[in-house]
């Protein structure tokens, strides 16, 4: 396990077509309190019926291609800094993890269907007891990802590694999340468009 799941490489699966015409009128997007299931079953539903569509609005697929590139950029960084290496360390030898059980309630459904339009899968299984929903073998296994998971570190970390070091990953996370913001919120007017009353879907999740 490693620390907010930046330390290694993400896994993932390749952007898949969405299937289904575009017919489907959007669920208004589950609360953020909603149980992890229900938030996972939203994204997915919204995905398999809506993706296709959201994919083809130019705004979005642009912002989408230059997020990913974004995030790639800033978890390169963070491998050149050397934290990478830390982190790992720490993880095999002092069992220390930052991807703490509960983190994942802090995603909201649109977060979780932009990972899905970014081709990642999104884990209904825990692998670890005490560990983050998404946290995989070798690392998170989301590209999009809540703020506290883009740029927390520890104060071992921060006290370890050159401050001048840390300006360029700073600046690559600023711009990961600035392109998550712009992402979110095209994605949501797109939804917002669409919605109308209908009754989310649940499932059991843990
Ligand atoms: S989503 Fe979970 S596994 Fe990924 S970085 Fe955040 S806490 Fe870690």
């Amino acid at each position: 396990m490693t620390p907010m799941g930046k330390t290694e490489k993400v896994e993932g699966r390749k952007r898949p077509d969405p299937k289904g015409p575009a017919r489907f009128t959007p669920l208004p997007e589950v609360p953020l309190e909603s149980p992890m299931g229900d938030k996972i079953a939203w994204a997915q539903r919204v995905y398999e019926e809506f993706g296709k569509e959201l994919l083809s609005d130019p705004a979005v697929s642009d912002l989408l291609k230059k997020f990913e590139r974004a995030a790639l950029d800033a978890r390169s960084e963070m491998l050149r800094t050397g934290i990478v290496e830390m982190c790992g360390d720490c993880d095999l030898h002092e069992g220390g993890s930052c991807c703490g059980r509960g983190i994942e309630n802090r995603y909201s459904g649109v977060l979780l269907l932009l990972n899905l339009l970014l081709g990642r899968t999104l884990s209904t299984e825990r692998q670890d007891p005490s560990g983050c929903l998404f946290l995989g073998k070798r690392g998170c296994l989301l590209l999009a990802r809540e703020v506290i998971c883009v740029n927390y570190l520890c104060g071992r970390i921060t006290e370890a590694v050159d401050p001048a070091l840390l300006a360029p990953l700073r600046e690559r996370e600023g711009k990961e999340l600035d392109l998550l913001f712009l992402l979110t919120e095209r994605v949501r007017g797109c939804l917002k468009k669409r919605t109308s009353n209908i009754e989310h879907p649940t499932s059991n999740i843990e």
